[in-house]
Parts: C-alpha cells; structure tokens; sequence
C-alpha cells in the first residue's frame, strides 16, 4: 500500500524514503566519504567550536592519512585491532576515528563518566589493545592497564605538563609518512566501532557495528527527504561515544556539511556558538531540547540562523513540539528514533515537511534502506497499520553482532536477520511511526542507557536488602529516572537515602537510583521470573494518588 508503506501479504512495511547512493561491496566508509568530496576540498569539515581551529574537506583527509601512518609507525596497529577511545568530543576524535577505520582498525567509545571499574571491563569486552583520552581523564584511562595515548587539545588547561609522561602522545602521530601505509583491502563486512547498549536485557554489551552499517547510515542521512538541504552547519554537541554522536559526525561528512564541534555541554557557549557560527543544523537531546525552549536567555542571542532542530534518542510531548515551533518559527523540529544496534537509524521526520502538521507525536517515517514488521507480544502475529506490537528492524544498518556474545546476538536478531527493537510502536495509516513505550529493561536518564540488571544486582550487595528491582520512573528534564522497589530484611531499617546512597557510591553519576519505595514482595513470574512490568504499573499508579 502506497499510503502505509504496509505489504499485507508480506506483513512487512517498506521505507517510503528513497535513501541516498551505495558504493559497492568493495568500497570502505573512508574511501567512500573522501570520494564523495572530491571537487568541494576548500570547504570546511570541521571546526574546534571552542578554539576555532578549522579543517577544510582536504586538510580533513591529509589528516586522516597523516594519523593512519602514525598509527602504523608509531603503534604498529593491524588490521582487526581496537583502538579504545574515553574522550569528549574534539576534531582529534573524529579524525582518529577515520584513520582506524582506513586501516581497518576498529574503534570503541565509552562514555568518561563511567566507573574506573566498568572502564577497564568494557574496554576488555572490546579487545582494546590502546586507550587514546585527555588530560583530565589520563587516570581513568591508566586504571585500565592498557598503554594510554594523551590526546592535548589547543587550551593551556589541556596540556598534560612535562612531569607526566603517557605511553606516547597524539602529537607524536602527526609525524607520521602516509607513504608508510600499508595496502590493506578492508571491505563492508569489516568492522569499524565497537559502542555499548544493555539491548533488550542485562548489562553492557559491545554492539559491533561495520563499514557497510556506517555506509548505510550515511545513505540514509543523505537521502533527499531526510537531509533537505538544511544541514550547511551542524552543531556537534552529541557525543561522539554515543552512535548518535557518530551519525553527527560522520554523517555529515557525507553530506559535505561543516561540523562545529564542542567538547561538552555548557548552556551559553552553545548558545554563542550557534549565533557565531551561524549554525543552520542543531542535533540534540530532549533535555537539552528543554533548556532551549524554556530559558528565556536563549532570546538574546541571534538563533535566526536554525533551520534544523533534530531531536532523537528519546520521545518528546506535544508541548514540547508546540513550544518550540513558537520560539524557532525558521527551525523545524525534525524527530528521529533509533538504536545503537541500528546505527543510530530507525524512523525520522521527513526534512521537507509537508505532512508532518498532523502527525505530532510521532517519531517521523521509517527510515530509508529500512523495512520493520509490528509484532504482538502476545500471539506473535506482525500486525497492519494503527495496531501495536513490537517493532522488529531490518536492513544494512543493522548491527552485525555483540562482540564475543553470540547467545546475546541471536537473542537480539533473529534467523530471518530481523533486530528484536524491544520497543512498543504502531504505524498509522500515512506510514507515520509512533513509539508507544518499551518492553525491555532499558532505562534513559538523560539520553544515557542504565541496565537495571546492573543496580539490581549492586542492591542486593546490600546487607539488608532481600529482594530489589529497578524500573524507569517518568520525570520531566530526564525523561525517565531509575526507581527501585526493595524488599528489606524483616529486621532492617534501611531508608530510602541509605539505599541510593550505597549504589551512588558504585556507579556513574547517570546511573544513580533517584527514587526508591518499599514492597512486600516483588512480583514473579510462574517460572520465577521478575515482572517489571508490573512494577512500572504500580508506580504509576501510585504517583497518581
Ligand atoms: P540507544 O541504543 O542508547 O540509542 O537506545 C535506543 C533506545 O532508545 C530505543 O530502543 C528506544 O527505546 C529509545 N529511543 C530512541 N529514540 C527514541 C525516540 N525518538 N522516542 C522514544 N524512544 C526512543
């Protein structure tokens, strides 16, 4: 059906959107993104927003060539070897980022507010065999055991000072003879980044994403009605360890955009940035989204410049969509949904427009290369269009595996490739996506994935605590916070502050369990499984009463 999108015989939706170009099999994503620039090399590609340091598109890739060899003369990396990343964004970043990948070297990115402890395990799961971090991070990363590349950006405050010597400097790649490159043939099918998400259930896991995903990715930021034209100047604020941070930045290298990158979110430098810079393009987050249409500073800087505000990785309310067509009449709010294990691609809200009026709330068309099928929990049947179910994804966006975790992977994709979203979604009768709510554990606080398995299982570390279990609980800036439910020894006085305090000791600051009641029992499952869902119910019943 033309309308939906929907096949009844298939019981598969197909993308309406027509996705940008696709190399063949051959081509590599950095071979791909340079050939895609060739004629526009006097542009700028990206921009220290804080220093105002530039790179024009031909600078960006003798760079990325010149870092390639240090890696090679200075590391001796192989193809296949990982490269672990613990950084803020910076222009190092992404061309570090580029050069692995032209080798065939594979990057993973974690989040800096991780624990010591989950940075040395999570750069473990990926096989790191290097960590390339800042200054201020320079113990975190050493913590690991692993030799520590320092990567000095342009401030004084930056520098690491002649009493600390790392293993060796970035500076000290850039000697680098691009005329030492090796030949190597790296191809879709290998990988290229390594990020984590929890999935549909536990903890971390490292979803492997390849060449091809990130190919894919690209044809589909560039697909006519996804880019629009709006996306001259882009904003980098997202993080680069985040895959939506990495759709940013290399999607934009596709679309031959300049990238003006800031390190980490300060409300009034962004603010100036945008008006400096005159930033067409503002990819961001609900609560970033929320300071922008509340805060009555943001009124005295220029912000006529927004064509684009792009907002994923977490749902927004209809308020929200109103307020902000109010304070940025030249923006559109452009809404996207995704998944790490997705390449950051899902649905999103068609750059032109023209229907978009009457499908607020809805997290846009599925995205080109794309096809989904809506499956009912219950009898396992795909549904048609305005009934919900399940939303399972396929296409060559799709990661390839969770690295050294096949039971993991063929939980997540099944026989027929089909990625289990665990999300809860209905398509209505124009093809537009709604996501309902979510039928895994996950929890997003701020955009940032906490497992609950995790904080589960550090309270029952607890000496007083019997039974506990951690769900999302609905807030305003956050858009969800971890609540537990806990079942104390019939003994113990433990209070609510005590339990949040002895898991804030343990864990990121993002992680921290911000609300907590007590229960008899947690509910169980015949077979003695926990129901959160139950759970979820409860407490929304009860911040009702
Ligand atoms: P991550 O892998 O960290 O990007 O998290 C992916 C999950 O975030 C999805 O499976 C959804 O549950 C949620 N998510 C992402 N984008 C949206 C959105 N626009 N609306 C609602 N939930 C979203």
């Amino acid at each position: 059906d033309p309308q939906t999108g929907y096949c009844a015989k298939s019981r598969i939706y197909y993308s309406k959107l027509v996705p940008g170009e696709i190399p063949s099999e051959r081509t590599d994503l950095v071979t791909y993104l340079f050939e895609r620039r060739r004629g526009d090399g006097a542009v700028v590609a990206v921009v220290d927003g804080r220093s105002g340091r530039k790179l024009t598109y031909s600078e960006l890739e003798q760079s990325v060539r010149v870092v390639a060899a240090g890696l090679v003369e200075r590391l001796g990396v192989k193809k296949g070897d990982v490269l672990g990343i613990l950084s803020p964004n910076s222009v190092e970043f992404e061309v570090l980022f580029l050069a692995a990948a032209s080798l065939g070297v594979v990057a993973s990115a974690l989040n800096p507010l991780n624990t010591n402890g989950d940075v040395k395990k999570l750069f473990r799961v990926a096989g790191a065999k290097y960590i390339f971090t800042v200054p201020e991070l320079l113990a975190k990363a050493e913590a690991t055991g692993l030799p520590v590349v320092v990567i000095e950006g342009d401030e004084a405050s930056s520098k690491l000072g002649d009493s600390k010597k790392p293993f060796l400097r970035y500076s000290d790649l850039l000697s680098g003879n691009p005329r030492n490159i090796p030949r190597v043939q790296v191809s879709q099918e290998d990988p290229a980044a390594i990020l984590f998400s929890s999935g549909t259930t536990g903890e971390s896991k490292g979803v492997v994403l390849t060449h091809g995903n990130f190919i894919a990715m690209c044809a589909v930021v560039t697909a006519p009605r996804v880019d629009g034209g709006l996306n001259k100047v882009v904003l980098h604020l997202i993080p680069m360890f985040h895959i939506f941070g990495l759709l940013v930045s290399v999607g934009n290298i596709a679309r031959g955009a300049t990238v003006v990158v800031l390190p980490r979110f300060d409300f009034l430098e962004m603010l100036t940035t945008i008006q400096k810079y005159q930033v067409t393009s503002f990819p961001l987050v609900p609560p970033i989204l929320l300071l922008m249409i509340k805060q009555d500073v943001v009124q005295k800087f220029d912000m006529s410049s927004l064509r684009n505000i792009g907002c994923g990785a977490a749902p927004l309310g209809k308020e929200q969509l109103d307020q902000c067509a109010a304070r940025f009449p030249n923006a559109k709010l452009l809404q996207g949904y995704g998944l790490t294990e997705s390449s950051a691609v899902g649905s999103c809200t068609p750059a032109d427009g023209a229907e978009f009026a009457d499908h607020f709330g809805s997290a846009g068309m599925l995205g080109p290369t794309l096809e989904a099928m809506v499956v009912d929990p219950l009898t396992n049947e795909a549904v048609p269009p305005t009934k919900q179910g399940e939303l399972w994804l396929r296409g060559p966006t799709i990661m390839k595996e969770y690295v050294g975790n096949a039971k993991a992977t063929a939980e997540a994709i099944d026989k027929d490739s089909w990625l289990h979203t665990g999300d809860l979604v209905y398509f209505d009768n124009d093809g537009y996506l709604y996501i309902v709510d979510r039928l895994k554990e996950l929890i997003k606080y701020k955009a940032n994935q906490v497992a609950p398995a995790e904080l589960e299982s550090l309270l029952l570390g607890h000496p007083a605590v019997l039974d506990a279990a951690v769900i999302p609980f609905p807030d305003e800036e956050a858009g969800e916070i971890p609540m537990a439910y806990i079942v104390r020894k019939p003994e113990s006085a433990l209070t609510a502050e005590e339990a949040m305090k002895f898991v804030a000791e343990q864990v990121a600051p993002f992680k921290k369990i911000r609300k907590v009641a007590f229960i008899e029992a947690i509910p169980k499952s015949a077979a003695g499984k926990m129901e959160r869902r139950k759970l979820v119910e409860l407490s929304r019943l009860q911040s009702k009463m």
